[in-house]
């Protein structure tokens, strides 16, 4: 079978994986897979799986392995994953990480996993500062990455808010699950060679063009496409 390009992403809440995921997706013409966004998707739609998940989201809790895990296959199946994806949120623990290195091993398995690293006070920061596009998702941050307009997206005007998880009580039961059931997995990666470590305490341009640098020394070639840092 081909082999394809899987990429995990690792950091604290708010360290900027998901903008890094997508500006990356982009160039690689490969999905950005979000469990987060997926979620937050059926939760405003109301669908089994976003009532299912509600009351873990808003205590910062893991929504189940089981729910998670198939949710994950299901979407890694659909087309746009044929040449791979880039996985921001997912895996969350070792459970996860052994089932996606279940699902990914007739492709080649994982290629990489970019940790990005800022210190708990800046991912703090920015994660109080996160605004989301209610209608397509894109996040922005009121005073790093605003958009054009106050309050508005700049894909499709969409009204930007503050996501119920992201006020402080509940980022801080986020920080507490990361440091005891996501960061094992930095070891985990670094065990099997694929951890590729980033300094995210710099522009969001910056830590694109040294996560760039980064996947082509593990052999993931990107593109050169239009704004590359
Ligand atoms: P952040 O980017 O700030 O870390 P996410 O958008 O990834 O936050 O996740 C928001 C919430 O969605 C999590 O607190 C958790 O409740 C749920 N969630 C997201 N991904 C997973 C996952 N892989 N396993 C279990 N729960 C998840
Ligand atoms: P994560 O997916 O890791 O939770 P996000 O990509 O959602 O993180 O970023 C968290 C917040 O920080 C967002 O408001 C985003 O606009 C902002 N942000 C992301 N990267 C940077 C950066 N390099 N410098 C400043 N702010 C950033």
């Amino acid at each position: 079978m081909a082999k394809r390009t899987y990429l995990v992403f690792l950091g604290v809440p708010g360290a900027g994986k998901g903008t890094q995921a997508q500006l990356l997706a982009q160039a690689l013409e490969i999905p950005q897979i979000s469990t987060g966004d997926i979620f937050r998707y059926n939760l405003k739609h109301e669908t089994e799986l976003g009532l299912l998940a509600k009351s873990y989201m808003e205590r910062g809790e893991l929504v189940p392995d089981a729910v998670t895990v198939r949710m994950v296959a299901e979407r890694l199946g659909q087309p746009d994953a044929a040449q791979g994806a880039i996985l921001d949120g997912f895996p969350r623990n070792l459970a996860q990480a052994q089932a996606l290195d279940g699902m990914t091993a007739p492709h080649g398995g994982v290629a990489a996993v970019p940790l990005i690293r800022v210190s708990d006070e800046e991912a703090l920061r920015r994660i109080t500062g996160r605004r989301v596009c209610r209608t397509c998702g894109a996040v922005y941050h009121v005073e790093f990455n605003p958009p054009r307009r106050p309050g508005l997206c700049d894909l499709d005007g969409g009204e930007l808010y503050q996501r119920e998880d992201d006020r402080p009580e509940t980022v801080r039961n986020r920080l507490y699950v990361y440091y005891k059931q996501t960061s094992p997995l930095i070891g985990y990666y670094f065990c099997k060679g694929l951890l590729v470590e980033i300094d995210g305490a710099q522009t969001i341009q910056a830590v694109q063009a040294e996560l760039r640098a980064v996947l082509e020394r593990k052999g993931v070639q990107v593109p050169q496409t239009e704004g590359t840092p």
